[in-house]
């Protein structure tokens, strides 16, 4: 017998035949013996039209009535989900956030998980009821109900899998596993029975939205076993693991996207010590995280300095910075939207040289400009046009060799 969490996204409680599907996967395991907790998304494209409400009303929304309007759409799921349970003669019972309590700091929109009470669901699953936690939502040190950013669900159930000291999580999703590079830009993409914890975390850093990044990094530090797999069929999985436990490992393991972030350049600030810091300053100061830098050599004793930051904090970096130009000293700013951010990850490249050059040549091959470039350790980005979004992950993904 082992206890398990599963956690169903949007797609796979999109309409309530499929919610009747995540029912009798959640009973079979139960009749095979096991203690489930369980945990759901919103339907798909709900979570999409509650932030388009808030949008609609002020570009500049308050963040707790955000997650007042955002976090309703788990609610929704969570009771479907224990009623389609019921009706199959499985006992369960819904769960929203403050009800465990899933206790989280207070950055609303984006609040990170720091306690769980787990005694009570472990009861629970004891007497073979199921539990069914709403995912995304939480409970802040306000008192008010918080969310925990996009795809936040995943770190819910990682959350919950480490409070009940599950044996496994299990994330179930529209695809059957993590590959190479999102399927649905490269169907020839390879499925991957095994992933290293560090390349899935850097992989949805950068973009590959099939796992929260938080959730990778949670399941790291707590050490809980995930495997990422279909509702809809029962192929086995990808499983994220030690990476001493992926026995082929290749150079480079996936490659990301992300048409998330929007360029922004500060033109002509003065070149003087300190003046990084009263750019960046004022953008820490109100929560807004920057991605890419890249900074000019410096003509006439002036500099450009040019960053990324997430397209739903764009409006507020703009203001934030048009608030300090008399402390900066800048001439202008200007603004790209229309950009793509393309990385390679892997952990190979510690010990491999080349991996960037390959990226740079096939990219420059197909006629690519690269506007920023960034790197870490096991990861290389560039920044492009939007447009060659496709193209661009496609011709890596051959150049690499991860063609199926
Ligand atoms: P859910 O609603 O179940 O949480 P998401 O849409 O958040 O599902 O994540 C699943 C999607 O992630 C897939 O449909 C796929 O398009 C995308 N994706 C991006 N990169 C990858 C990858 N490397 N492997 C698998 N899926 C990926
Ligand atoms: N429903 C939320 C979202 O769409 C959380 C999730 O699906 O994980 O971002
Ligand atoms: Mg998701």
């Amino acid at each position: 017998m082992a206890r398990i969490v599963m956690k169903f996204g949007g797609t796979s409680v999109a309409d309530l035949d499929r919610i009747r599907n995540v029912a009798r996967r959640v009973k079979a395991e139960v009749d095979a013996g096991h203690e489930v907790a369980v945990v759901v998304s919103a339907m798909a494209g709900v979570t999409n039209q509650l932030v388009g409400y808030c949008q609609s009303l002020s570009p500049l929304f308050d963040a707790r009535e955000y997650d007042a309007v955002v976090a309703t759409g788990e609610q929704v799921t969570a009771g479907l989900t224990a009623i389609a349970l019921q009706e199959l003669g499985q006992e369960a019972r819904s769960w929203q956030g403050w009800q465990i309590a899933i206790e989280t700091d207070g950055q609303h929109g984006k609040a990170r998980i720091e306690g769980i009470e787990g005694d009570e669901l472990i009861e629970r699953m004891k007497i073979g009821q199921v539990p069914v936690i709403a995912g995304f939502q939480g409970i802040g040190p306000d008192n008010r109900v918080t969310t925990l950013g996009r795809g936040g669900s995943d770190t819910s159930a990682v959350a919950v899998a480490a409070a009940i000291k599950a044996d496994r999580c299990d994330i179930y999703t529209d695809v059957d596993g993590i590959y190479t590079t999102d399927p649905r830009i490269v169907p020839g993409a390879k499925k991957l029975s095994k992933i290293a914890y560090e390349e899935m975390l850097e992989l949805a850093s950068v973009g590959a939205k099939v796992l929260q990044t938080r959730s990778v990094e949670l399941a790291m530090k707590e050490r809980v076993r995930v495997q990422v797999l279909s509702s809809f069929s029962d192929e086995p999985g990808t499983l994220v693991v030690d990476e001493d436990e992926v026995v082929e490992q290749e150079i480079v393991a996936g490659i990301a996207y992300s048409r998330d972030e929007a360029k922004l350049t500060v033109r002509r600030v003065p070149d003087r010590p300190g003046i990084a810091a009263a750019v960046f300053g004022p953008l820490a100061d109100a929560s807004i995280n920057v991605d890419m830098i890249v900074q000019n050599v410096s003509a006439d004793g002036t500099t450009d300095m040019t960053f990324t930051v997430g397209k739903t904090d764009f409006a507020r970096a703009k203001q934030v910075l048009e608030n300090a130009r008399a402390e900066i000293g800048y001439a202008e700013i200007t603004a790209d939207q229309n950009v793509a951010k393309i990385s390679v990850v892997g952990v190979g490249m510690r010990s491999h040289a080349g991996v960037a050059g390959t990226m740079f040549k096939t990219l420059a091959e197909r006629g690519i400009n690269i506007q920023v470039i960034t790197t870490s350790e096991i990861k290389v980005s560039v920044l492009v046009a939007a447009e060659y979004t496709e193209l661009a992950v496609r011709a890596l993904h051959t150049a690499y060799q991860l063609d199926a």
